[in-house]
């Protein structure tokens, strides 16, 4: 079985589609949430996703757009973007994004768990290796999928040490790819990327695709119209902010 693993598309239909288009076959799609927030078209986004159906866990701006949770907390920019989602959003849209489970996910993988922030909490951003090993230390989970930092990589722990997993793709042109081999004594936090709004100062669409047979997990980078993306925003009224970030990718 191969799973198309997508987070943080974010209301962004252009770099959905381009990854789409680009990514290899896949059987499921494991989505780990943030459908929603900060882009111009979340209607689109829904639609196009559940048509795709698989595993489906909720993120921050999923409930604060469908009206779960509160958007106090949020940066400023954030919290317009969500009180303009909620106002857009199609009541079918809103309540099907009220359904989205909490997480930790299981998958059709023994051993592989899907969650939008951590293990521990699902708001909980998993940035440093104390962060990881803390999400990691009381789970059996071999393999965690996670989002919520729009930052492609992760975590890998044997029983002697912590590694960061980065991945370094040779070109900035096409569809990029770099492929780490699961081992059965490694444990793993691994985050696909952001496909709607990338933080890690790569402005392409970022996706993974898990393996389970081969035991391999891929990272792809692949580039999308981001002007088209930009102009939804702009002409939706939202914070020029939020165009301008999906070039500089942070
Ligand atoms: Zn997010």
């Amino acid at each position: 079985m191969r799973a198309l693993i997508l987070s943080d598309i974010h209301a962004n239909i252009d770099a959905l589609e381009a990854v789409l288009a680009a990514a290899p076959a896949y059987d499921v799609v494991w989505n780990l949430g943030d459908i929603v927030g900060y882009g111009a078209a979340p209607n689109e986004v829904i639609e196009r996703i559940r048509s795709l159906g698989g595993i489906f866990v909720r993120g921050n701006h999923d409930r604060a757009c469908s009206g779960t949770r509160s958007f106090d907390d949020f940066s400023s920019i954030a919290g317009r973007a969500a009180k303009w989602t909620r106002s857009v959003l199609t009541p079918e849209n809103s309540a099907w994004l009220q359904t989205l489970s909490k997480g930790p996910v299981t998958t059709e993988s023994p051993l592989v768990t899907c969650v939008h922030g951590s293990l521990l909490h699902e708001d909980q951003y998993v940035v440093s290796m104390r962060d990881a090993w803390l999400a990691m230390k009381d789970s059996a989970s071999h393999i965690t999928f996670f989002g919520h930092t729009h930052v492609q990589g992760g975590f890998a722990a044997s029983a002697r040490e912590w590694q960061n997993v980065q991945p370094r793709f040779p070109s900035s042109r096409g569809l990029q790819e770099v492929t780490i081999a699961i081992e059965e004594n490694r444990r793993y936090l691994l985050n696909p990327g952001s496909v709607g709004q990338p933080r890690d100062h790569d402005p392409r669409a970022a996706f993974a695709i898990y393996d389970d047979a081969a035991q391999l997990v891929s990272f792809y980078r692949v580039e999308y119209d981001v002007r088209l993306a930009q102009m939804r925003i702009l002409r939706a009224n939202l914070p020029e902010r939020l165009a301008q970030r999906l070039l500089e990718g942070r």
